[in-house]
């Protein structure tokens, strides 16, 4: 059977079934299975696709159409200038959250011969951790996350793309696993609440972690306790950048000001126009 017919047949099932990328997620998942890029084959439509491929890609179109994320078929995903592992331990990291790392890097604008220290809280796959050393080779990096698995992933990154000298990984609840000060502090936490989450599109809902997602009854548990307890972990002016919904700016601006411990509080809105990071600074003390 040739490219061109098993693309058109998966892309139209795909459509059927509400996916939104339906053309999209067919090439990725035959070029998965035939270890090539997509553009090799569609250059080529007419070109044969041998039995065994064809019978392997059907197994992963079939799984696509039940829900599940081709990032979690695939065991890939790319983010910033890189291609991650990922599996069902761990969010698929989202384009959205590439504004954050954005935003940092406007932050560390320092001549490049200072060492700068961050801290990413909850850093699942490792995306942003990995995406800021990548770019700041003097940044020290300091990742956490509750999960165990999450971290082994995270490594398991920094160690392909050679990052691992960089960042240090800590297991436990938000600051608990920390005794550091840092010069940033950034954040992609969960903040879903639970009517939210009860609505997600299925390979959302049924697939990622949830402890990934949810974030108690109206979604701002976290920003609550991180903007709480960042200072404590902040040096004189330095900052915490904290990705979030994109309803979710009014509120998360009032936990910041009623903490009463930052200055110069502002949002950043993503590419579709959405408020998606609160960045704000910590007061100098005394
Ligand atoms: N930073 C990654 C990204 O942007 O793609 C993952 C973000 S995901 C929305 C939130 C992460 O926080 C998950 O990896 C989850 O395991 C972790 N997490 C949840 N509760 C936590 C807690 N109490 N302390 C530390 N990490 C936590
Ligand atoms: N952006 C994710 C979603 O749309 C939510 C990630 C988070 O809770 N930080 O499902």
């Amino acid at each position: 059977m040739p490219v061109r017919d098993i693309i058109n047949e998966a892309a139209r099932n795909f459509a059927m079934a509400g996916i939104a990328s339906p053309r999209l997620d067919a090439e990725i998942l035959l070029a998965f299975c035939l270890d090539c890029e997509r553009l090799d084959f569609l250059k080529n439509p007419s070109l044969p696709v041998a039995e065994n491929a064809l019978a392997s890609f059907q197994k992963l179109a079939e799984r696509r159409l039940k829900g599940e994320p081709v990032a979690y078929i695939t065991g890939r995903k790319e983010f910033w200038s890189f291609v991650l592992d990922v599996n069902n331990s761990v969010l698929i990291p989202r384009p959205d959250t590439e504004v954050l790392v954005e935003e940092a890097l406007i932050l560390c604008k320092k001549p490049d011969t200072v060492e700068i220290k961050i801290l990413d809280i909850g850093t699942g796959s490792g995306a942003i951790a990995l995406a800021l050393a990548s770019e700041i080779p003097l940044a020290r990096l300091t990742a956490t996350d509750i999960s165990a698995a999450a971290l082994a992933t995270a490594r398991k990154n920094a160690d392909t793309l050679k990052l691992n000298s960089q960042i240090i990984f800590l297991q436990g609840d938000l600051f608990e696993p920390v005794d550091d000060f840092f010069d940033i502090i950034v954040s992609n936490p969960p903040y879903i609440g639970e009517d939210e989450y009860e609505k997600l599109p299925v390979g959302v809902k049924n697939y990622e972690p949830p402890e990934a997602l949810q974030a108690g009854a109206d979604g701002l548990d976290f920003y609550r306790k991180i903007v709480a307890e960042a200072p404590g972990h902040l040096n004189n002016n330095g900052w915490l950048l904290l990705e979030i919904g994109s309803t979710q700016d009014a509120p998360v601006i009032d936990i910041f000001n009623a903490s009463g411990q930052y200055s110069d509080i502002s949002v950043r809105k993503d590419y579709a126009g959405l408020p998606r990071v609160i960045k704000a600074r910590r007061k100098i003390n005394g």
